[in-house]
Formats: structure tokens, C-alpha cells, sequence
């Protein structure tokens, strides 16, 4: 053990699981669940496990799952197999020194979260410093066909007792759809999502939808406007919620001091890792904004490492972490994830993660693998 590193293999699974439906934004689609799935096997018996999770092709975010393998096998593995292990809360520094590629590093990140843990049998979430507690979920619902499905959907979430609903909007569809869940369902909790489709010039839209008492509007204006969402804030009492601005901790520092959002909407892939996710958190805190933690959305081991992170006290507001049947046909952790009859997720005891990785399922969607030793 020359270097001092404690692992014996790292092992990549390359899993594609089917969807129950397309996974539809404002500007794309996908209907198979890539992920690669980062072991870690400790040499004294212990396992870690990690999830980098890009969506297929490459209208979600620059990184694909093909450029995620090529870093994860090149430079991230061959990095960690090179140095002595690190601590959970430095890998992600450790990773620092390449560019990018935040959902490969977030795949390595919690794999040795969940590794540490493993080997100090604690629950991931007392690691993290959180604590045990039910964590509130909200059901997402993306673009319909038509008003009438729509209802239909909300209706379904809302009986699986979903904390509250968040409906997907673009130009020329948003108005009219609030007002419909709003005439159907009355006050329930509920919030849209416009994955940054509108302008600045938009504003009357979100002037209109604020008499309708909706817990925030998601993203209304583009990624980089931050200047724009301090300026559509000022108009209204609904708070912004930032999603693709808040893409890393420069853009949320920045969107801090101009004001561009009352509420922060942290995705733990997109951070790049645990650690950066909860130094979001951490920052937003410190400001007085609070945070939801959102989802990409994810297998079952980023959602529940993500999850685990979630039990922080300034995650205030329902997840976007649904349970498994809600996405995937399939699951790769046993259980998979559940709510609740009244819409809330309770983390297994631990240690690590307390979720298993089942590996029946993971041979049986598995499109590539790789081990690799110190
Ligand atoms: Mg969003």
C-alpha cells in the first residue's frame, strides 16, 4: 500500500433504464434513463457507490453520458486510484483541478461520501450534518397535450399525496393552464416551472399569474440573466425560484447580491458533488434564502444521496425527488424510493446511503462496464 490508498477496484456501470414516459422540457425529450454507476471497493471489505447522471443527448446540459464515461475512465478513476483517498468533504476540492464535468465528478464525489460513511457506519445524512427526518416531495408534471390531461395528472399526484404540484409552462401555454388547476383544485401548493422559455419582455405573464397565489416561478428568463430575474422580482410578490441560473457557486453568489431570487433550487449533479450542493445551501442560508433540492432527475442512488442532504435545515420547500415508479419501470436500489399516503420520504437508518444497490438489476440494464485497479 505504497500511497496509502484504501481501495482495491473501481468499477463503472454503464445502466440504461427504460421510462414509463419521455422525460419532456421545454426544449427536448428523452425516454431511456442513462447513469453511470461509480463502485468503490474498500480493501477492508466496505463498498461505496456514486451515480453520474447526464440526460442523453445534449439538450439538458453540455455533458452527455459518452463525454461523462471518457472523463470518469481518463481523469477522475486514474486520479483517485493515484493519491491516497481522500476525506468525503475533500474530494470534491481534490477534483478542482479539472475543468467542468460536474456530473462525473458528483458520480466519484458520492461515491466516497457513501464509502466514508459505509466505514464509519453512520447514516450519509449525519456525515453531511443533517439529521433524520421526513423529507417532503413534490410531484412534476411536464408539458400535456392538452388542459384536460393535465387535470387528470394533477388529480392522480395529488391522491398519491404529493406535498404540492409543479407544472411545466412556455409561451402561449401558462395562464390559461393555473387558472385551470386553480378553477379544478382550489389552494392546494402549487408552483410552475418555465425552464427558462420566457424574456424580459414577458413579464405581464408572470404580472397576471401573480394574483393566482403560486409558491414561486421557476426560472422564468434564461440562464444568464440574472440581471433580468432581479429586475422581474422587483414587480412581483411571487418569489423567483432560480433553477439553470443556479448552476454553480459563482452564478448563486451572484444572483445573492443582485437579488435575482428569493428561493434556490440546488441540483447535487449539477454542483458537481455533496460538498458544493451543501456549500450552496450553506450560502443561501446565510443570506436568508431558502432551498429546495431539485433533481435531474436521477436513479436511485444520486436521489438518495441527494435525499440525504435534503434532511439540512434550509431545505425548506418539497423535493423534486419523487419515488422510483414515478420516472423508471425499474430501480437499481433496494427498497426503492416510497412516499408516503401523505406525500413524505423516510430515509433508511443507514449506514452510508441505507439504500442497496441491487446488482441483479444492475447487470440486467448495464450497456458497458470497466474495473480498474491501484
Ligand atoms: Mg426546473
Amino acid at each position: 500500500m505504497p500511497n496509502g490508498n484504501q481501495l482495491s477496484a473501481i468499477r463503472l456501470h454503464w445502466v440504461q433504464v427504460p421510462l414509463h414516459e419521455p422525460f419532456k422540457i421545454s426544449n427536448g425529450e428523452v425516454s431511456i434513463k442513462d447513469a453511470i454507476l461509480v463502485e468503490l471497493q474498500g480493501k477492508s471489505g466496505e463498498s461505496g457507490w456514486g451515480e453520474a447522471s447526464p440526460m442523453g443527448g445534449s439538450f439538458y446540459s453540455a455533458e452527455t453520458p459518452d463525454s461523462t464515461w471518457e472523463f470518469l475512465r481518463n481523469k477522475a478513476v486514474p486520479g483517485l486510484l493515484a493519491q491516497p483517498l481522500p476525506q468525503a468533504e475533500c474530494c470534491f476540492d481534490r477534483l478542482a483541478q479539472f475543468p467542468g464535468e460536474p456530473f462525473a465528478k458528483a458520480g466519484v464525489e458520492g461515491a466516497v461520501w457513501d464509502l466514508r460513511a459505509n466505514q464509519a457506519a453512520v447514516p450519509l445524512y449525519e456525515l453531511l450534518g443533517g439529521g433524520r427526518r421526513p423529507i417532503p416531495s413534490g410531484a412534476a408534471i411536464g408539458l400535456m397535450p392538452s388542459v384536460d390531461e393535465l387535470l387528470i395528472r394533477v388529480n392522480t399526484f395529488l391522491r398519491q399525496g404529493y406535498r404540492r404540484i409543479k407544472i411545466k409552462i412556455m409561451p402561449g401555454h401558462d395562464v390559461e393552464l393555473v387558472r385551470a388547476v386553480r378553477n379544478r383544485f382550489g389552494d392546494i401548493p402549487l408552483m410552475v416551472d418555465a425552464n427558462a422559455a420566457y424574456r424580459i419582455e414577458d413579464a405581464p405573464v408572470f404580472e397576471e399569474l401573480d394574483s393566482y397565489g403560486l409558491m414561486m416561478f421557476e426560472q422564468p428568463l434564461g440562464r444568464k440573466a440574472l440581471a433580468e430575474h432581479a429586475e422581474l422580482q422587483r414587480r412581483l410578490r411571487t418569489p423567483i425560484c432560480l433553477d439553470e441560473s443556479a448552476e454553480d457557486l459563482e452564478s448563486i453568489a451572484t444572483a445573492i447580491r443582485l437579488g435575482s431570487a428569493k428561493i434556490i433550487n440546488i441540483k447535487v449533479q449539477r454542483m458537481g458533488g455533496l460538498a458544493p450542493a451543501k456549500q450552496a445551501h450553506d450560502s443561501a442560508q446565510a443570506a436568508g434564502i431558502p432551498c429546495w433540492m431539485g433533481t435531474m432527475p436521477e436513479l436511485g442512488v444520486a436521489s438518495a444521496q441527494a435525499l440525504h442532504l435534503a434532511t439540512l435545515g434550509n431545505f425548506r420547500f418539497p423535493t423534486d425527488v419523487e419515488a422510483s415508479a414515478r420516472w423508471f419501470k425499474d430501480d437499481i436500489i433496494v427498497p426503492p424510493i416510497e412516499i408516503s399516503d401523505e406525500g413524505f420520504i423516510q430515509l433508511p437508518k443507514g449506514p452510508g446511503m441505507g439504500y442497496k444497490v441491487d446488482m441483479e438489476k444492475i447487470e440486467r440494464y448495464r450497456i458497458r462496464l470497466e474495473e480498474f485497479k491501484p
